[in-house]
């Protein structure tokens, strides 16, 4: 097998419901959903369940309820369509009542959330990672309030634009998982999924899921910071509205190239175009350069597991 293992497609490696018979059993969670991705031809069926072990915060159970089970019964979960292994937690104990992508679930007859998919909907279990990465963070603060890359065995970051722009670049090794959060105010773990190709992966921007060619982004890229580097702002790029006075800078040629340019790119891959603005770097002039600045390395996460109650939700 090559370096990027399997080369199914990221959706393609999901699992359906009709190739999972796992017995009900509520002692521990899957082995096999946990184990090493490198030590298994078989990986996690979704971005949670790949993640959740990574930065240790699984096992997560469900409390003991005063009556009833303690146990969402389902083979799989309502959010993500990971197993659950017969230990999730019951649906409604997992999601609060202000949750409302109900349209996003997975699998919609299920009445158990997996504990991965409890643990990273959580405040609680965020708090102690931010504290490791030395992350700023508050009181409401969640998954949510960034963004993330996971990658196997143990590497957890919350890139800016800038590191973005090196990782789409330079990904990882697989299996990994690229998280860009553009309005830190959604859960967004559960949408994404994980990738098993350096070459083409899927990205999940805030809720929309591109998969990403290296290749064609790389071009992407350079046209966009060509444009910039011309004097295009990043609104300009985007809707094709121009500045007068970006446009008078530039000069008739040169905005008639730089407009046909991106034409193309927003007609044809308006999500790719919006990805490599958002991680664009517009070319300083020598009156502008600034002496550069140290690039701090990329804040890994090896951490004992947690197992905290459920403090703060969607
Ligand atoms: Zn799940």
């Amino acid at each position: 097998m090559s370096e990027d293992g399997c080369r199914m497609s990221a959706v393609g490696c999901r699992k359906t419901a009709n190739a999972l018979t796992l017995p009900l059993v509520p002692t521990v969670l899957p082995t096999s959903v946990f184990r090493h991705p490198t030590a298994d031809i078989r990986l996690p069926s979704s971005a949670t369940q790949f993640a959740a072990p990574l930065v240790g915060i699984v096992p997560y159970p469900p409390p003991v309820p005063k009556r009833g089970d303690r146990y969402g019964a389902s083979a799989l979960c309502w959010l993500c369509g990971g197993e659950t292994g017969g230990v999730g937690w019951p649906r409604d104990a997992a999601l609060p009542s202000t949750f409302a992508s109900h349209n996003e679930a997975a699998v919609s007859s299920s009445d158990a959330v997996c504990q991965p998919c409890a643990a990273f909907a959580v405040g609680a279990t965020w708090q102690p990672v931010a504290a490791r990465l030395g992350l700023k963070t508050w009181q409401q603060a969640s998954w949510r309030s960034y963004s993330h890359l996971f990658a196997a065995p143990s590497q957890h970051e919350c890139p800016g634009p800038h590191r973005w722009r090196e990782i789409l670049l330079e990904p990882p090794r697989p299996p990994f998982v690229l998280i860009i959060s553009l309005s830190a105010q959604k859960n967004l773990v559960f949408r994404a999924l994980v990738a098993h190709s350096r070459d083409t992966f899927p990205v999940l921007m805030e809720t929309e899921r591109l998969i990403v060619e290296r290749r064609q982004f790389r071009r992407c890229l350079t046209d966009v910071e060509a444009a910039r580097a011309a004097g295009a702002g990043r609104e300009s790029i985007l809707t094709g509205r121009w500045h007068p006075a970006a446009m008078a800078k530039m000069g008739p040629p040169l905005f008639r190239t730089t407009d046909g340019i991106i034409k193309r790119w927003r007609r044809t891959e308006p999500q790719l175009l919006q990805l490599a603005t958002h991680v664009s770097r517009r070319p300083q002039t020598e009156q502008t350069k600034r002496p550069e600045q140290p690039v701090p390395p990329p804040a890994t996460v090896s951490t004992p597991t947690t197992n905290m109650r459920q403090l703060e939700l969607f």
